[in-house]
């Protein structure tokens, strides 16, 4: 399916290609192929459309001679507005409390609250060298009391006790005294979920909002809820002034829409994701590399990014009017050629980038090589007089073996180089005009 939506998209990218604007026409198929993506990855609708809104004000009208095409062009908005709205904001937890500094976690019944509990206890024990105390106020299931114990221990941190018969509020109170006395540095308080929202959990946990007064209020959000996120996450919201969101269970095969539809929903920066059952299962959240996933296209949008980013397009308009006007095209240009491709980051760099059944194709090709390749041809041109990168015909054998030995290669290296120069010569005269363009365009597709 992920794959299917890239190849749609490229499909148009092709066919909308080379016009110099985003405009209102070959916008909209785009936008709808943009818009089935959100819905797939389970975007919540009114998100969605807000979103796509969003996309289409700022691209409408947008002149895109900059970079290779509309449909790139496009592509990047779309990612780069995926992005930014998903990572705004502070991604770590915000301690800059009194101490001890209290977090309260928030969520539904099964979202992960308490295993997220004990891998937040690692990593502020672990990264952020803190004394962590946890406690759970979910009276209603003893059984989650002893969970919260038992990971709390594995966190290496402290655990207080509470049991069914106190009220969350003096368990937290009491939780908070102990935290106090013996200076630690977190209080982490986990609470009870219920399977769906319901006004006495929301009284619950107002009342222990209110009377521990927290510097981090956490939501954490089942990233394969899917849809029902958002209605989670408005509830939460209007019980509580959040903080951020933690997105559990991304090592699953959802494609993580829920991020989106929260986080515009909530306001709240998302700061972790989960990705394993594990306590070190907890990452920073990683906002591009989720867009990317979001889309189902894997890495090919930082891809695109790249390629139009690293091409310089004004370098090559000017090469192609001066191939156009008769000036020729020589060593200097063959060599900025050579640079260009440098420029995009290294071959092998965008090998990395590209989904999986591409890199497989194009795996057949040593990239390495051809990365040495590239840069032997660089030290050949560099070896040579500005009169002969001018004028390569007077590069006879006497002078051929003088750049040889200057760049430490072979005569025949020099040879073969000359000829792939001669046959893109012979390529830059035929195609004179908007011929150079073209070729860059390809490059980018
Ligand atoms: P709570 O009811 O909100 O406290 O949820 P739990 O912490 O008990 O988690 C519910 C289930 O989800 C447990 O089986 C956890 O092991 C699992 N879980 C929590 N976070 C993650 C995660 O990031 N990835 C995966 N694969 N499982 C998770």
């Amino acid at each position: 399916m992920a794959s299917a939506l890239s190849d749609k998209l490229s499909r148009l990218v092709k066919e909308i290609r080379g016009q110099a604007r985003i405009t209102e026409a070959n916008v909209t198929d785009m936008l709808r192929e943009v818009r089935m993506a959100l819905l797939e990855a389970d975007v919540a609708l009114p998100v969605v459309r807000d979103f796509i809104a969003r996309v289409k004000e700022k691209a409408l009208g947008q002149d895109v001679l900059g970079s290779l095409s509309p449909g790139q062009a496009l592509v990047s908005i779309v990612n780069r507005e995926l992005s930014s709205t998903m990572g705004e904001g502070v991604s770590d937890i915000n301690l800059a409390a009194q101490p001890p500094a209290v977090i309260l976690m928030a969520g539904l019944q099964g979202a992960g609250k308490t295993t997220t509990t004990a891998k937040l206890a690692k990593h502020l024990i672990e990264k952020r060298k803190k004394k962590v105390l946890t406690v759970s106020g979910d009276v209603y299931r003893p059984a989650a009391i002893e969970q919260l114990k038992m990971v709390t221990a594995q966190a290496g941190a402290e655990w207080f006790p509470s049991s069914p018969d106190q009220k969350p509020v003096a368990i937290a109170l009491a939780a908070l005294d102990y935290a106090r006395k013996h200076f630690f540095d977190v209080l982490l308080v986990d609470t009870a979920g219920r399977l769906a929202i319901d006004e006495a959990l929301m009284q619950e946990i107002k009342a222990l909002h209110a009377a521990l007064n927290p510097v981090e209020t956490l939501f954490v959000v089942d990233a394969m809820q899917g849809q029902d996120a958002v209605n989670t996450a408005k509830a939460f919201k209007d019980a509580l002034p959040l903080t951020g969101i933690i997105l559990t269970k991304l090592d699953g095969d959802s494609r993580g829409g829920a991020a989106l539809s929260v986080r515009q929903v909530t306001g709240a920066p998302i700061k972790f994701a989960g990705t394993s059952e594990k306590l070190d299962g907890l990452e920073v959240f990683d906002a591009e590399r989720h867009a990317g996933r979001i889309l189902g296209m894997g890495d090919i949008l930082a891809l695109v990014e790249q390629v139009t980013s690293g091409v310089d397009m004004a370098a090559a308009q000017k090469l192609a009017a001066k191939v156009k006007s008769g000036g020729g095209f020589d060593l200097n240009d063959f060599l900025a050629q050579i640079q260009q491709m440098k420029q995009m980051g290294g071959l092998s760099s965008l090998m990395d980038k590209l989904p999986a059944s591409m890199a497989a194709k194009a795996g057949q090709m040593d990239m390495g090589r051809v990365e040495k390749d590239i840069q032997r041809k660089q030290g050949i041109i560099h070896s040579m007089t500005p009169l002969e990168r001018r004028k390569p015909e007077l590069i006879k054998a006497t002078r051929k073996r003088r750049i040889a030995a200057g760049a430490g290669v072979q005569v025949q290296e020099v040879n073969r180089m000359l000829k792939e120069f001669e046959q893109m010569q012979d390529m830059m005269k035929k195609m004179k005009g908007g011929g150079m363009m073209k070729m860059m365009k390809r490059m980018g597709g």
